[in-house]
């Protein structure tokens, strides 16, 4: 059985499901008004290995995951400007356009770091009227109230409001106690909005009818709505970066429980931030690194998912430079070794079973990924055969999902392809030119050994260029069987 830490208990929990061998999962996604940084792709990563690691340890899990494509302010807490509207303005597109482009590029960036899809997925502005539907119950039941135009939740209602931050407040966001822009039609400081109607954005594109006049959901409603409808009303766990803790999840869960009327989440799952040496890592300040940044500085995007593997979700992890190059290096060595392993054969089930269960115990254990990719080192290092090793490495990346079946397949055809490469290197090159200088032989020897491999490679376009820079150097060629000479 699988521990894990609960932010809501603050301690580490058994997992236990609502209904056993089942497990429903909800993820907050991007809001996608702009590329994800790495920071939020750290995020998702573990999320990803949560989900896989559910799944390996035999749960059948159901996950969805919102898009943010309206309602999202830059700060989290009702205030600031319209992060859709500010990514539309910044690019001279539609709200639409925006949504499109940015949610596309989100799912790039999850296929090149091998983040699986979740198997829902639902962009908020394909479900108004479940949101329409969760605020008129909540105002019925005297959760919400009607001030100036928009709807807010009423948090004097509620038990207990703080949830998250009882004793961890320094953990926290404190999005509320931000609010420059004190909104006088709350009742209590930590109501939030519901439903805009009034809108301070004169340019607020997307708008819809609802009970309330024209207007637009906050960003709070979205999650609780979407997962309430979708994977019903006794949720497992939720995830999201730990910034969302307060006051996003804070308030999906005031909505969703005075909505069902019982508890609905009993597991909260928080990804810690990645740093970079100047402090936190957001749009809006500090280093904003992009997944396309680290492909452009040459480094392949599942170097960046080892990094983030070998340290465990609810740390803070720093980002630095040197720190990739380290996860660059090991992860060249790692695949190397795996690429010397023989494949074919039978596993040795016996062998692997205490190898196995050390991996297993890593997941256990609060999804230990450091000690995951340890126990995955040890299978290297035992005395196994290969065909267990490789039948082990492979079952451990299917929850680490580090590629390294497939990158050992490169590097291995790589090694196969230079080993001909070298061999070709012993065509014979000959000198009929008496007494030429040492470096011009050098020169004629490299390009003609050059024009021998594009040949070899069918590149007749290659062989014929080098051959007519030779002409043009004043060099006449005769090829033979197993070699050229030339003058
Ligand atoms: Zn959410």
């Amino acid at each position: 059985m699988i521990k894990l830490y609960n932010s809501l208990t603050r301690t580490k929990d058994e997992f236990i499901t609502h209904e056993p061998g089942r497990c429903t999962m909800y993820t907050c996604g991007p809001t996608v008004y702009h590329f994800a940084h790495i920071g939020n792709l750290r995020t998702y990563m573990m999320e990803d290995v949560l989900e896989k690691a559910l799944r390996y340890l035999g749960l059948d899990v159901k996950r969805c995951m919102n898009i943010t494509d309206v309602g999202h302010l830059t700060s989290d807490a009702d205030t600031g400007e319209d992060k859709m509207l500010k990514g539309a303005r910044r690019e001279h597109k539609t709200v639409m356009q925006i949504a499109e482009y940015y949610t596309d590029a989100f799912f790039k960036d999850c296929g090149k770091l091998n983040i699986a899809i979740p198997e829902y997925v639902v962009p908020a502005t394909s479900r108004i009227a479940d949101f329409i539907e969760m605020i008129e119950v909540l105002i019925e039941k005297g959760y919400a109230y009607i001030a100036e135009g928009n709807v807010y939740f009423d948090t004097s209602k509620l038990d207990e409001y703080y949830v998250f931050n009882r004793h961890e407040a320094e953990n926290l966001e404190v999005g509320v106690r931000e609010g420059v822009e004190e909104d006088t039609a709350k009742k209590n400081k930590t109501d939030f909005v519901l439903w805009f109607t009034k809108s301070k954005f004169e340019d607020q594109e997307l708008k819809w009818d609802s009970p309330w006049g024209t207007g637009y959901p906050g960003w709070h409603i979205e999650c609780s709505a979407i997962s309430v409808k979708t994977l019903g009303e006794y949720l497992d766990i939720h995830c999201g970066g730990i910034d969302n803790a307060f006051p996003h999840h804070t308030n999906e869960i005031a909505q969703s429980e005075a909505y069902l009327g019982h508890k609905w989440c009993p597991q909260w799952f928080h990804v810690l931030h990645l740093n970079t040496s100047s402090g936190k890592m957001s749009k809006s300040s500090g280093e904003f690194l992009t997944l396309s940044l680290l492909e452009e500085k040459g480094y392949d995007p599942l170097v960046y998912r080892f990094f983030c593997m070998q340290s465990h979700y609810r740390k803070s992890l720093v980002f630095s430079w040197e720190g990739l190059d380290g996860a660059a290096a090991a992860y060249g060595k790692l695949v190397a070794r795996i690429a010397a392993l023989k494949p074919g054969g039978t596993a040795d089930e016996e062998a692997a079973a205490p190898l196995r269960s050390s991996f297993v115990s890593a997941l256990e254990n609060d999804l230990n990924t450091s000690l995951a990719v340890t126990a995955l080192y040890d299978v290297l290092k035992s005395g196994i055969d290969d065909a267990t090793k490789l039948a082990l490495i492979s079952e451990f990346d299917s929850v680490l999902s580090l590629g390294l079946i497939k990158a050992a397949e490169t590097a291995r055809k790589a090694a196969e392809k230079k080993a001909q490469t070298e061999s070709s290197a012993e065509f014979t090159v000959t000198c009929g030119r008496e007494g030429a200088e040492p470096a011009l032989i050098e020169e004629v020897k490299g390009l003609l050994l050059e024009r021998a491999e594009a040949k070899k490679n069918r590149d007749f376009a290659k062989a014929d260029e080098i051959r007519s820079r030779l002409t043009e150097m004043g060099i006449s060629i005769t090829d033979s069987k197993n070699g050229v000479s030339w003058s």
